[in-house]
């Protein structure tokens, strides 16, 4: 007999097909049978009427191993049926770490996961520690933490020596169990790359069966080029590219989705293999610094405190914000647009606006952001309103998209937040 019969369910098999009324037999922890013909038996028995069953949902883009070694049980993605994430997304993942080199890794990603600890470790030995979870988890290797241990924070092509290794971390990665790499080339140090280099990792990956996930070198006015770069990574290597949270950021570029997803579809014509994800919101989220000019972060975190006290740097970031909007995420309205939402150092402010801030202080909004982040030393992270909801619902219909939270695994008992739970 059956351990387990769902009786009675609006069953979507994920297959495509419309839903159907009828009953799903599980035995041994596995589906044995899915039938219209009701009258089975089993152990247990739960009424299905009026509700939907459906396999579990993959949540596509999540940074999820920012929590889940704190929110194992993953509630807020299991109670609405996500029973697998993909970890490990733009360019940013927890291993490896080597020696001497965890502190630099908990300082890169302080914005992201104030709250780990970061010790030495290989990606075996971090997906071995990775705790038991509810969902599923999928581990890709990030090319920022590849860079940064390869060649810290910068601004400047790798070796040959740098070059092979990387390769030879992600190759440990990909036999530990990564299925491929993400990049963030929108931001340092994973930026200061260039599409040769990614082109070098991407043949390892070809050789492991790996895929490639790109969160693109720029989401605003140089979407177009950023996207077509990714798609020729994956047409160099012969190997899977995902693009990761497709949009079109920043005012000046509101109204292009159709064309933008022309050029993926133009590339699967051509027989690349390339998708991309996207979370169905207006608003992003980064650490704060990373909206700023790429060139202020040159030399890491503490060389980039010290240049933001100067009115010199003010001036030029002024001008590059004035001339062409914010890094990646293109022009916004105004800093209001802008909210803090983790502060690690300021906690206070979470939840109001740069703008807010700047008219309680009686001071210019850049200034303010600046002070802010010498304040919160460079941890702040925030959401950006940038797109338009024209443009994600366009993009939203793509058959070539699939919906991911970019959010993390939240529970009620450890961290929470939006997108996590929202999507
Ligand atoms: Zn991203």
């Amino acid at each position: 007999m059956d351990e387990l019969l769902i009786r009675g369910a609006q069953i979507v098999d994920g297959s495509g097909a419309p839903a159907f009324t009828g009953d799903v037999g599980i035995r041994d922890g596995r589906i044995r049978v899915v039938t219209t013909e009701p009258g089975g038996q089993a152990q247990r028995v739960i009424d299905g009427t009026g509700l939907v069953l459906a396999p579990g949902f993959i949540d596509i883009h999540t940074h999820s191993d920012f929590t889940l070694p704190l929110n194992p049980r993953a509630e807020g993605k299991i109670r609405q049926g996500v029973t697998t994430e993909v970890v490990g997304n733009c360019g940013f993942s927890v291993a490896p770490a080597l020696p001497g080199k965890a502190e630099l890794l908990g300082d890169y990603l302080a914005a992201s996961a104030p709250w780990l600890e970061f010790r030495e470790t290989s990606f075996a030995q971090y997906m071995d520690a990775f705790p038991a979870t509810s969902v599923n988890t999928i581990m890709q290797a990030g090319h920022h933490t590849l860079r940064l241990m390869a060649m810290g924070t910068d601004d400047r092509a790798p070796s040959d020596d740098e070059l092979r290794h990387m390769q030879e971390m992600l190759e440990e990665a990909l036999q530990a169990g990564a299925i491929g790499l993400s990049s963030g080339l929108f931001t340092t140090p994973g930026g200061y790359a260039s599409s040769d280099e990614m082109i070098a990792l991407g043949h390892v990956l070809r050789r492991h069966g790996g895929a490639y996930s790109s969160h693109v070198r720029d989401e605003a006015n140089r979407v177009f080029d950023a996207v077509r770069e990714a798609i020729s990574v994956g047409e160099n290597c012969g190997i899977h590219v995902q693009i990761a949270h497709l949009k079109l950021s920043g005012t000046d570029n509101w109204g292009g989705a159709s064309e933008l997803l022309g050029e993926i579809e133009a590339a699967r014509e051509r027989g690349v293999e390339v998708d991309c994800d996207q979370y169905p919101y207006t608003a992003a989220t980064n650490p704060l610094r990373n909206l700023l000019p790429t060139w202020v972060q040159a030399g890491g975190m503490a060389a980039m405190l010290a240049r933001l006290a100067e009115p010199e740097t003010r001036q030029r970031l002024r001008h590059d914000i004035e001339a062409q909007g914010l890094n990646n995420f293109g022009r916004i309205a105004s800093w209001d647009d802008v909210r803090i939402a983790i502060s690690p150092h300021q906690p206070q402010y979470a939840g109001k606006t740069m703008g807010a801030i700047a008219r309680e202080r009686d001071c210019d909004p850049l200034d303010t952001v600046c002070d802010y982040l010498i304040e919160d030393q460079g941890h702040t992270r925030i959401l950006i309103t940038s797109m338009t909801e024209e443009d994600v619902q366009t993009i939203l219909r793509s058959p070539t998209m699939l919906v991911g939270s970019d959010g993390t695994s939240l529970a009620p008992y450890g961290i929470t937040g939006q997108a996590g739970v929202g999507t």
